[in-house]
């Protein structure tokens, strides 16, 4: 396999890019032909976008198809819930499989037929060796493997044990199948792996048609040669099994065989993916859901409000390698931050508000300052902002005695409301225990739309909101669900290492009345305090919840 390096990866051809120009140049396919295969037993996370969006950006750049199939040939773990958050997802990421939404268990008759292929081929037999027998005599990486006491048997009696199996006949366990291939293979996988075993068990799909289920090396190759998929992709932890595929597809003759290629699969540092402890999280209430926006399902980044488009750049610049590798999880803010920097308009927001009063303001008075909605992007045009005598900023914004080199608010100084005025300060009050409760000012009605009016300077612009007209909101900010200084898991006992500070909720932020109209999804940037989303669950109307998807700045830089 060729090489890769660095950053040749996202502009120069990839390795399967090569394997796949190498096959449509000498004719071996017409058209090629992916797959998303995910098994539904739990939530995408961001790893199998990086799966989807390589198979679906193959099948776009190459002019084939993308097939969606649920490889769903394991009854025990597998729910109609996860079918439908799968499809939702891949839906959300861009990834469009047409009319080609697959089921592998739809194919359980072929996959039987091909079964008795390979027994009427002498390729296959019935073992009765208990499952811990079979892992006995499979001998280990540096002794061969033992042959079972079954294998001669002949074709007919392996036929009609088979037969018997699939009647129900057989109890769990006591009956399988197995590839007749090579127990002194040096690769443990062709040691006469188990195809098909019994399992009396109600599945999602096919209910108790079938009491007899494919092994995911058998079936696979099957599934892929019977849509007619050409590259079967698939992480590297299959490498060792790819001998397997390749004998399954050459036993069952199939006229064009699908090849199956690995890639590295995508990990991020510093996050949790594991099905058993994201369960767990959910279980003990540490988080709200498989899509709590501190987790990295594709329902949680989407819910936290990344961009389909921020997991497709993000998905890219990782490229596409052998060789594992993770991505710091700063990669992906760095990705939504400059996706939402042009797209997101930007709004005031006081996430920790503390009263302005301009004494020289007309009383009761409201007026209407035209703002744009995102100084760099004119497209998204301008709104009116309501102004009065009463307004809050944020409370790190004033200092009763200012530390050095502080530019902002505090006795005597003069900064820039942002978009509006200059003001002055002139005065606090404070409650018994010393916090400051009101800031007392004076403004300049020359200095409109926050321009100077004689060339004076202020060296510091702060945000606001109005008092009168401020919607209350509340804001979600999130820190890394695990402590990063610790590692994700317990050295100990393989827990997970967990921030207590991962989940900030803040209560009484104080929005401009246009936050006030935010729907799900809705996306913003709340000058000086970061990415917002509108919460899917939580936020109404009028009471808006917002979840920050990521801070303003970070020392990320891409290499
Ligand atoms: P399980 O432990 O249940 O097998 P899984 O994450 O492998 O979990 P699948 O449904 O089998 O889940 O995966 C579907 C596809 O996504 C497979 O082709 C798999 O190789 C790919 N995939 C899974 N995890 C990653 C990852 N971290 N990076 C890239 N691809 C992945
Ligand atoms: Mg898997």
């Amino acid at each position: 396999m060729e090489k890769e390096t660095g950053k040749e990866n996202v502009t120069s051809k990839n390795f399967i890019e090569q394997i796949i120009e190498k096959d449509l140049a000498e004719g071996k396919y017409e058209e090629i032909c992916t797959r998303f295969p995910p098994e539904p037993n739990g939530y995408l996370h961001i790893g199998h976008a990086k799966s989807i969006l390589l198979n679906y950006g193959l099948a776009q750049k190459y002019h084939g198809k993308f097939n969606m199939r649920f490889d769903d040939t394991n009854p025990t773990k597998e729910k109609v819930e996860f079918v439908e958050s799968i499809k939702a997802d891949i839906q959300w990421l861009g990834a469009d499989w047409e009319d080609r939404l697959f089921f592998a268990s739809n194919y359980f008759e072929q996959m039987y037929e091909a079964a008795v292929k390979l027994i009427k081929k002498s390729k296959a037999f019935v073992c009765d060796l208990s499952a811990e027998e079979i892992r006995e005599y499979r001998g280990t990486l540096t002794e061969p493997g033992k042959e079972s006491p079954y294998r001669n048997r002949s074709v007919e009696e392996n036929l009609e044990l088979f037969e018997k199996m699939k009647n129900g006949e057989f109890e769990d366990g006591s009956k399988v199948l197995r590839a007749k291939i090579d127990m002194a293979s040096p690769n443990i996988n062709m040691r006469d792996p188990v195809i098909y075993r019994v399992a009396h068990m109600t599945h999602h799909n096919t209910g108790d048609q079938w009491c007899i289920y494919p092994m995911y090396d058998f079936a696979h190759p099957i599934e892929d040669a019977i849509e007619g998929v050409t590259h079967s992709i698939c992480t590297l932890e299959f490498e060792d099994h790819r001998p397997l595929y390749d004998w399954v597809v050459r036993e069952l003759e199939y006229v064009h065989p699908p090849k199956q290629i690995e890639f590295a699969k995508l990990y991020l540092t510093n996050v949790v993916t594991g099905k058993r402890y994201i369960k767990k999280l959910v279980e003990d209430g540490i988080v709200d859901g498989w899509d709590d926006p501190r987790l990295v399902s594709i329902a949680a980044l989407r819910r936290r409000g990344f961009t389909p488009e921020s997991i497709q750049k993000f998905v890219e610049l990782c490229g596409v390698s052998k060789a594992n590798s993770s991505v710091d999880y700063a990669m992906l803010e760095y990705c939504i931050r400059e996706d939402l920097k042009m797209k997101a308009p930007r709004m005031m927001a006081i996430l920790d508000p503390v009263k302005v009063v301009i004494d020289n303001y007309p009383e009761g008075e409201i007026e209407y300052l035209e703002v744009p909605n995102n100084m760099e992007n004119p497209e998204l045009g301008s709104r009116q902002v309501p102004f009065g005598r009463e307004l809050y900023i944020e409370r790190e914004d004033f200092m009763e005695v200012p530390v050095k080199k502080y530019k902002r608010l505090y006795p005597d100084n003069e900064v820039r409301l942002m978009n509006a005025y200059f003001v002055t300060c002139t005065g606090l009050e404070k409650d018994e225990d010393g916090n400051v409760t009101v800031i007392h000012c004076t403004y300049d009605p020359a200095s409109k739309g926050g321009n100077s009016p004689d060339g004076r300077k202020v060296k510091g612009t702060i945000h606001w909101v109005c008092a009168d007209t401020a919607v209350q909101a509340e804001c979600r900010l999130y820190e890394n669900i695990v402590d990063e200084e610790k590692g994700v898991y317990n050295k100990e006992d393989g827990s997970l290492n967990l921030n207590p500070n991962s989940l900030t909720v803040v209560k009484n932020c104080m929005v401009e009345p246009e936050l006030g109209k935010a729907e799900a999804y809705d996306r913003f940037q709340f000058v000086r305090n970061g990415f917002f989303c509108a919460d899917c669950h939580d936020s109404k109307p009028g009471a808006p919840v917002f979840n920050r998807i990521v801070s303003l700045k970070s020392s990320f830089k891409l290499k």
